[in-house]
Parts: C-alpha cells; structure tokens; sequence
C-alpha cells in the first residue's frame, strides 16, 4: 500500500533510502535544512570500502589508544575541551570491544557489509550510474615486516568472510601496483574488488537526479520535533507541522537531536575527520591508498587526490582543527614523494559513530513509525544501499534482508 513517507537528512542515507522507498510506490518527501549532500556525504574519501568488516573496537584497542594520543595532532585525539563529555561513549566503545561482544558485533558488520555490497550493484544499475564508479581497488601500507605481521590477522579474518585480497611482500611488488611511493612500505595487501566513487558529492548529486525525475521532492526545513500520532507520526517545523505515515531519521551525526524529542538517547557521537583535496594532476594515484599505520587515505577524486582521515572526538560545535589536515598532507608529501600538494581545499566532516561501531537501523522503540537510520560512522557511504533496502522492507512490513536485532536502538 502506498504510504506517505518522510526522510529527513539529504545525505547518502537519507537520498539513498528516498530513491529505495520511491521505487517501492511510496510518495517520498526529503527533508533538509541544508541541502542536497551539505554535510559529511559531501567530503568523504568515496571508498565503498566492503572489505573493512572488523568493529573499530576491537580487543586490546584500548591498550594502544593511549599511546595514539599522546600526539595532540595524531590519528586520534580528544580536544581537552571536549574530554569529559566522551567519557561515557569512550566506555560504551571499551565494552563494545570486550572478545564475546565483539564477536557478535563482527557478525552483524559482516551480514551489512555484504547485503551493501549486492545492494549497491542493484542501485547503481537502479540510476545508471556506472560510468561515476572507479574499480581500481585498494591498497593497505606497512613499513615494516613487524607491522605486517601483527596485520595478518585481519588478512585472516577477511579471507574468512569470502573477502579477495593478495599479499605484497617487497618494494617491486607494490611499485609495480603504484608507482611513486616512498620506499619505507616494505609490505602491502591489496584488495582487488574494493571500489571508489568518482566524487561522492556527485554521486549523492546523481541519486538525487534520479528521485527527482521519478517525481521525487527534496524541500529546505530544519525539522524541530517528532512526535507520534494515531498511525503515523508529525513533524514539526519553525514554520507549521506536516504529518505522514512514516518518518526514516537519517539526519547523520544531529540524530540524536531528534531521537530525543520521542523520548529515545542514542549515545551518538561524532569522530571528526579532516582531509584537503589537491587538483589534477597532483599524482599519479592508480587506486585507494591506506597508510594503515597512521589513520589516513589518498583516494582519486575528480582525477585529483584527496588525502584525509583521522579521528578527532570533538563534538558538533568546537571549530576545527585544519592543523590535522595540514598534518596528512605534509605526511602525505612523504609517503607520495612526486606529491604536487599546491592549491588544496581543506575539509572537515562529522562523522555520525556509536561506540559498537555499527549503525542503528530500524524502529524507534516509543514511536514505531519512526524508522532510524544513522551511526553509520566511517562507512556511511559504503553501507548506504544497505541501509535503504533494510529501512523499506521495515515500512513495508515484509522480513528485512538481514537479521536487524543487532542494529537496534534499544540495545544500548
Ligand atoms: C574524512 C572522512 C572520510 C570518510 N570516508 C568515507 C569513505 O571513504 N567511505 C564511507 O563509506 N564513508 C566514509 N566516511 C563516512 C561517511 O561520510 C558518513 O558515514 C556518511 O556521509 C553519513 O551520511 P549520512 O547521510 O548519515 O549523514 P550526512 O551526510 O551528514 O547527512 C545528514 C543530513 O541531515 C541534515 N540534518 C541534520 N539535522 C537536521 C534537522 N534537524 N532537520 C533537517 N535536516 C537535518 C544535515 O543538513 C545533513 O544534510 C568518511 C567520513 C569522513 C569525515
């Protein structure tokens, strides 16, 4: 039956599950306060990055976090201002890390990861939009055979889960992958079937394309307030309420914001990230690059490169930071030696992280025809068609494509 549906959030999740609910019959509005891709789905790396199933927390991370920080511009750092108030997300993390925890938070990354994987195929076929696709795959970095070998079993693990990968074990073997890097990567793993966007902003841009010549609507309101009502649910606005049949809050890392107004807390955070994006012809960038040792990427952007990452626990409303950016690109011009870093455009993104390092997905748990759809952390992009197929089975009231226990918001 045709429902009246409200996305709020003009991200990759929200455009991504709009397109979905659409193709499904449904009358799709999509409400943000920005616009189309105005925050973190605008900057990102564009890695559909399938191959990373293993949770962020995992056992024994919280030995080496003290020692990533102790560099105030490393992977990870903690604004002084900003410590006290991720204390308790930083011991949800330290429990989602626990080895029987993490076990069954494995399982349920590894059962998106590979619905995402077939999801996407069906939505780039769904928007003709293979020719904004690079499948070039991806390289992880080590420099020396002792870092190598702590990262086999992870190599391990993804052979485990059906995962393509091969080893490099010299200098030769990488250059003949990529040339042009710096000779302290002495190992890599490369992972054939990993695939970039061309520019995930025009990728999002794209799928908006597409739900709007279907009829689709994408409407500039800052939503206030949800609230339940007899078979479906209104929203409020600073200028009037609308009510529809069901709303999907896919307003990345603001979402607690609104899960809040139905009575939900959502220990959602945000793990700032920082990149600059350099012009074409910077470097000759043959795949996605991972300097697994030092939290960043080099991703190909427009046939330019964009180099970024780190983790930054700074919260929604501390300025940044661009010395962190500063910080990859001068690493960066070491790692990459031809590295042309002239006429860069610094970024900053929120990324939208729950400690267990999985998404929430599905009902709220005091107004049912609320469907969530946020967390998604550092794969948001990757697990975007996921994510919306998931959402549309669940309005739709059919069995969703994979177990969501583990992705529900009443688990923390
Ligand atoms: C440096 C960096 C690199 C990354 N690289 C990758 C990568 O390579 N691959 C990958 O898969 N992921 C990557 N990510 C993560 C990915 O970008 C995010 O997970 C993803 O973009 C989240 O999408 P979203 O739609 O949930 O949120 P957003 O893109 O943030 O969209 C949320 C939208 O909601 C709107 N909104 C918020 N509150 C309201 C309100 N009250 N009313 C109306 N509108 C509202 C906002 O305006 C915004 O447009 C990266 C992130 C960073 C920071």
């Amino acid at each position: 039956m045709m429902q009246q549906i409200i996305v709020i959030g003009a991200g990759i999740v929200g455009i991504s599950t709009a397109l979905e609910l659409q193709r499904r019959g449904h009358s799709v509005r999509v409400f943000d306060r920005s616009g189309v891709a105005a925050e973190t789905s605008a900057g990102n790396a564009g890695a559909f990055a399938f191959t990373e199933v293993e949770p962020l927390a995992t056992p024994g991370i919280m030995r080496k976090a003290p020692k990533w920080l102790l560099d105030p511009l490393g992977p990870l750092s903690i604004p002084p201002a900003y410590a006290l108030k991720i204390a308790p997300w930083m011991l949800r993390f330290w429990r989602a890390s626990r080895a029987d925890r993490y076990q069954k938070l494995l399982g349920a990354q590894v059962s998106l990861m590979q619905h995402s994987s077939a999801a996407l195929t069906r939505q780039i076929a769904l928007v003709d939009g293979e020719a904004r696709m690079q499948r070039d795959g991806q390289m992880q970095l080590y420099e020396s055979e002792a870092e190598y070998r702590a990262s086999l079993p992870t190599w391990e693990l993804r052979r485990r889960h059906g995962i393509d990968f091969e080893l490099l074990e010299s200098r030769e073997a990488i250059a003949e992958r990529q040339p042009g890097l710096s000779p302290r990567f002495t190992h890599a793993g490369f992972t054939p079937n990993w695939m970039n966007t061309i520019d995930p902003k025009a990728w999002t841009e794209h799928l908006v394309q597409a739900f709007r010549d279907r009829g689709g609507q994408i409407e500039t309101h800052e939503v206030l307030n949800l609230t339940p009502i007899e078979n479906g649910v209104r929203v409020t606005l600073a200028n009037g309420t609308v009510d529809a049949d069901h709303v999907v809050l896919s307003a990345g890392a603001w979402s607690h914001h609104l899960a809040q107004t139905l009575g939900d807390h959502i220990p959602l955070e945000t793990e700032r990230g920082y990149n600059t994006t350099l012009p074409e012809g910077a470097f000759d960038l043959r795949m996605h690059l991972t300097f697994s040792g030092h939290g960043f990427v080099a991703s190909r952007i427009n046939n330019g490169v964009r180099i970024g990452g780190a983790v930054e626990l700074g919260g929604l409303t501390l300025p940044p930071n661009f010395k962190r950016a500063e910080t990859l690109l001068d690493k960066a011009r070491q790692f990459l030696p031809g590295l042309n870093t002239e006429g860069g455009t610094q970024w900053m993104g929120f990324r939208p992280s729950l400690p267990d390092s999985i998404p929430v997905i599905g009902p709220s748990p005091g107004a049912p025809n609320v469907i969530y759809a946020f967390g998604h952390g550092h794969l948001g992009l990757t697990q975007s068609a996921g994510t919306a197929e998931i959402v549309a089975t669940l309005i739709d009231g059919q069995a969703p494509p994979i177990p969501t226990t583990p992705f529900a918001a009443n688990r923390f």
